[in-house]
């Protein structure tokens, strides 16, 4: 075939052959730079979205360089080490409460029942184990991760059980008569024990402990429980009995007047009574007891101050 036209500046004509040969010749060449041209703008258009939408050119297909992964898995890596730190920091701040709650229920707990406070504590008695959140040796990004969930749900439910078994003992430890039976107990006249007694001028046993205040002094239930006996006696005067856990019974005597009922229950620091002198007293005070199974203890062994007990609130 043969191709002829004029050129419109010259008025020459021109004239090309164009062959089989020379036709094949121009696809190839067409080809060739239809396909650079493709190429090339394909990693143009992916250069830009790397830089523009990282997370975009990832799923266009895998084109992230070694370096760009290794940028993103060491930011997660570093989060991931803030997290493991604060969640040992976490377990450390629990052990240190736990000796601190250990502590005061060793304060409150009286002497009689000391065992069954370790019955009533975290099986062990003892601290947790700290816990290890980092991974001895190195592992890849998920395993570590991985590893990292599993212990903080460990240590979840850790704090569950233990949150459990503290309010348990601390519910146990309110209906011990542990607290201060009056409201103001600054003159602590008479401590439990053989004394000569007022009256008959013998040696005799003071089954209780006096706190001599003015008349009308609010008289406290020492612990949580329930009124066995508000009546009168020659000896106690108006007195007050309570029951609480653990065969623990109290006994408030020399009341002027009470504020409770036979069967009502009590808790810690209502005020049951006033201070008064009735029955075999010289003076207005407040003869307390504290008796275990039907037998009188010593009530120091018992009394807790009421406001070491209240932090454990
Ligand atoms: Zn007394």
């Amino acid at each position: 075939m043969q191709l002829i036209w004029i050129s419109g500046s010259t008025d020459r004509v021109r004239k090309i052959n164009i062959t089989a040969q020379s036709i094949a010749k121009l696809v190839a060449i067409v080809c060739a730079v239809m396909v650079l041209l493709g190429a090339g703008i394909h990693f143009l258009g992916l250069r830009i979205a790397v830089e523009v939408r990282p997370d975009l050119a990832r799923a266009m297909g895998g084109v992230v360089t070694e370096a760009q992964m290794l940028a993103i898995e060491d930011g997660y890596r570093q989060r991931l080490e803030a997290l493991q730190s604060q969640l040992t920091s976490v377990s450390e701040k629990l052990n240190e409460l736990k000796t601190l709650k250990d502590r005061f229920a060793d304060i409150a707990t009286p002497a009689p029942v000391k065992s069954k406070l370790n019955d009533k504590s975290d099986g062990k008695g003892g601290p947790f184990k700290p816990i290890q959140f980092k991974l001895n040796k190195p592992a890849s990004l998920s395993d570590d991760l991985d590893h990292t969930l599993n212990t903080a749900q460990l240590l979840h439910d850790g704090v569950i059980k233990m949150s459990a078994t503290w309010q348990n003992q601390f519910a146990w430890l309110n209906q011990l008569p542990i607290g201060s039976p009056i409201e103001d107990r600054v003159g602590l006249t008479s401590n439990y024990g053989p004394r000569v007694d007022p009256f008959t001028k013998t040696l005799a046993f003071h089954s209780g402990i006096d706190f001599s205040a003015p008349a009308g002094t609010s008289v406290l239930a020492s612990g949580n429980g329930k009124v066995m006996k508000v009546a009168r006696d020659p000896a106690y005067g108006i007195y007050i009995e309570i029951e609480h856990a653990d065969g623990f019974m109290s006994k408030y005597a020399h009341v002027r007047a009470t504020f409770v009922k036979e069967g009502q229950t009590v808790t810690r620091g209502q005020k049951i009574a006033e201070v008064g002198s009735t029955g075999r007293s010289t003076s207005p005070h407040l003869h307390y007891e504290i008796a275990r199974n039907g037998n009188a203890i010593n009530p120091m062994q018992a009394l807790v101050y009421y406001d070491r007990v209240a932090n454990l609130k």
